[in-house]
């Protein structure tokens, strides 16, 4: 079994709409989208956090990012503009304990807050 929701999804356990994909990530549509263009790009290796990624592995991470954004450009906000969030444990609100980048556009976005 699958130890995350997101694995499941990269195992193609249960479905998601995927948006892109490479060797070594996966983008596919956030399912409670908190803007018009709300994808999330995940490393298919699981760690934990952002933190975790960036110590056990810079290249991976370098991945997720030009995974998102190649995303932005599939998705037709690279011009007007994007936000890539990676929520890190408690006060952030992470849920889901398999890294993931935000990708959040296609409308303007409210400054950061509580
Ligand atoms: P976090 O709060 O940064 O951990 O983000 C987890 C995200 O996963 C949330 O924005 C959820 O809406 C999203 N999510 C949860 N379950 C699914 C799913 O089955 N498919 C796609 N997105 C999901």
């Amino acid at each position: 079994m699958s130890e995350t929701l997101f694995e499941q999804i990269i195992a193609r356990e249960i479905p998601a709409e995927i948006v892109y994909e490479t060797e070594t990530t996966l983008a596919f549509r956030d399912i409670g989208p908190q803007a018009k263009v709300h994808v999330l790009v995940v490393p298919k290796t699981r760690y934990r956090n952002l933190a975790a990624l960036a110590a056990a592995d810079p290249q991976l991470l370098a991945d997720v990012v030009a995974s998102a954004e190649k995303v932005a450009e599939l998705e037709g906000i690279k011009e007007s503009g994007y936000r890539v969030v990676f929520n890190t444990d408690g006060d952030a609100g992470q849920t889901v304990f398999h890294v993931h980048a935000h990708v959040l556009g296609g409308e303007p976005l409210s400054r950061f807050g509580a």
